[in-house]
Order: C-alpha cells, then sequence, then structure tokens
C-alpha cells in the first residue's frame, strides 16, 4: 500500500543505484509520490527508463541515467550530471547489488563424496572469479556511489545514505557464502561510514530486506507451478509471519530513515523481515 505524502521530503534530491529493479525501482516510485526528484541509475538504461517512465506517468519528476557501480570514473560523470539537473543530493540509496552462481554451492551440507561427485558444486568448486564478481558488486558497489554522490551531501543537514544489506548480514543462509560475506560487509561499512561521517551532516543506515519474491530469487524460491521449492518451504517456515515481504513492506521504514526528522539515527541496520531475524526456528 502507498504511504500518503506527508510533506517532508517534498523538494528533496534522491540519486537511487540499481533504480530499476524490483525493489530500487519501488522506493523510486515511493519517493517521487513524497516530491522528490528521483535520479534512476542502473546498469540496465531500458529497465531504468521505465521505472521512470511509471513516475513522470503519476505526475512525478525523475530521470533515468546509465551507470555502472563499479565504475568510479562514470559515477563520478553521472554524479555531476545529476547535480547539474537537480542540485545537489540529499539522499542516496545503494540498492544495485545480487548473487552470481559461480559463487554458490549446490548443496547446504559438505560431505566426502560430494568431492568428486560431476553434478555438485561443493565448496572446493567455488570459483573465485564469481565470489570476487560478488563481493564487488555489493561492496564496492556501495562504496563507490558513496564516494560520488557524498561530496555533494557534505554539510547539508538532513543528507543521507541508505544501503541495503540482508538478512544473509546476520547470520548467513547455507549455500551463498559470498553474497552473505558482501551483505555483511555493507552492515560493517553502514556503521564505518556512519561514524567516519558523523561530524558531516550525513547519516548513513541501512535496510536488511527478508525475503522478497524478485527477479533475482523466483526461480529459487517457487517452482514453474507457483508452489514453493524445498528452500522457499524453509524460508515461509523460519518467518514467523509466514509469508514472502512485498515492496510496498519496507515503505514505512525507507521514509522514516530518509526523514530529516530522523536526525539522530545514524548507524543502524533495520530488519523488515517478518521476523525472520528474530526467530531460531525452536
Ligand atoms: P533486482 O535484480 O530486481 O535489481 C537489481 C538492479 O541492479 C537491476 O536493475 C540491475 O540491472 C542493477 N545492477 C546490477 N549490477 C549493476 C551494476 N554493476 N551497476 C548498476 N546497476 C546494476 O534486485 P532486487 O531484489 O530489487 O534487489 C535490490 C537490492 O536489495 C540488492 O542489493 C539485493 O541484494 C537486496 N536484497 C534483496 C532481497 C530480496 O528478497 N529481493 C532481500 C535482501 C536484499
Amino acid at each position: 500500500m502507498g504511504q500518503s505524502k506527508n510533506g517532508k521530503l517534498q523538494g528533496k534530491v534522491a540519486a537511487i543505484t540499481g533504480g530499476g529493479g524490483v525493489l530500487c525501482g519501488h522506493f523510486a516510485r515511493t519517493l517521487a509520490m513524497q516530491g522528490v526528484s528521483v535520479a534512476v541509475l542502473d546498469l540496465n538504461l531500458e529497465s531504468a527508463q521505465a521505472v521512470v517512465d511509471s513516475i513522470l506517468a503519476t505526475g512525478g519528476e525523475a530521470k533515468a541515467y546509465k551507470a555502472n557501480v563499479l565504475e568510479k570514473e562514470v559515477m563520478k560523470q553521472v554524479a555531476a550530471t545529476v547535480l547539474a539537473d537537480y542540485g545537489p543530493c540529499d539522499i542516496l540509496i545503494n540498492g544495485a547489488g545480487g548473487n552470481h552462481p559461480a559463487g554458490t554451492t549446490s548443496e547446504p551440507f559438505f560431505d566426502a563424496g560430494q568431492v568428486e561427485a560431476p553434478d555438485i558444486k561443493s565448496f572446493f568448486d567455488l570459483e573465485v572469479d564469481g565470489v570476487d564478481f560478488v563481493f564487488k558488486l555489493n561492496f564496492l558497489g556501495t562504496l563507490i556511489p558513496t564516494q560520488a554522490f557524498a561530496k555533494q551531501m557534505l554539510g547539508r543537514e538532513g543528507s543521507t545514505v541508505l544501503n541495503i544489506s540482508s538478512m544473509n548480514a546476520f547470520t548467513p543462509l547455507t549455500k551463498i557464502p559470498a553474497y552473505s560475506g558482501a551483505k555483511a560487509a555493507i552492515s560493517n561499512f553502514t556503521q564505518w561510514l556512519a561514524v567516519h561521517f558523523s561530524k558531516t551532516g550525513i547519516r548513513v543506515n541501512a535496510m536488511a530486506p527478508g525475503f522478497f519474491l524478485t527477479q533475482q530469487n523466483e526461480r529459487l524460491l517457487l517452482n514453474p507451478d507457483g508452489s514453493l521449492t524445498a528452500r522457499g518451504n524453509q524460508i515461509i517456515e523460519q518467518t514467523p509471519l509466514g509469508k514472502f515481504g512485498k515492496p510496498g513492506d519496507l515503505d514505512s521504514t525507507l521514509l522514516w530513515l530518509c526523514d530529516p526528522s530522523s536526525s539522530f539515527i545514524t548507524g543502524v541496520v533495520v530488519p523488515i523481515d517478518g521476523g525472520f531475524s528474530a526467530y531460531s526456528g525452536v
């Protein structure tokens, strides 16, 4: 459900990386509904433009920018273009992120028989390039855009950086060591940067979404007929509220953390997870 307009963010400028994706595209629309001018950044310009079109169609203000979060010079150029288009950035959401099969084991637990099994991807088969890809995309993909945009935010009270962590950051999920480690790095970096920027007026926080059905995880969680996979079922059983999240479930936290009146909140990583991280399973 959309949040009603409260005027607190009217006229602000937001830059959102991964803004063409499911969750960050939703964040872009939610902020635009609050009167924020939104720079939608994505590697995939078409998906960023589709988000922008949906915002323009409802009377909001947004522009799409092609930007790879791993290319520092490109990010600096895009930040300069956004500055010229809208003025200094007030809100940076570091949303680009994801996993890669090459950094993922096929089985949750190891046994010695897996070493010679051709159809099993064991711990010993993890590919360095795949792990490197996931660490770079998530961690450097948060650090580099922050370097590019935070210069505009220095000394501007009420400005904020919002990173996207994950449940994996608290306790790693089986099979995905690279993604878990990379998201843990984002939580850690959120705390580090909150302290580092504490004298600048920039607050730094993170949201840690639980399990939301998106392009990235749909095939892991749902069978083609729409029923739950074994892993999807495990997640639902471990989620006390008994369901996957919907993007709109993140809105209240998004607006709360971006709200300039949340001026004493910095360095927090907020789980929005239906109770997943609170539940031991017993
Ligand atoms: P998504 O795949 O829908 O969106 C990710 C977007 O990032 C895509 O549009 C993609 O083009 C873009 N992107 C990928 N590499 C990029 C790069 N190098 N530079 C710029 N853009 C790039 O994913 P989503 O589920 O909406 O996830 C958004 C964020 O939320 C990610 O950081 C993800 O790890 C995190 N997250 C998702 C869930 C979930 O359940 N979906 C849970 C916790 C955290």
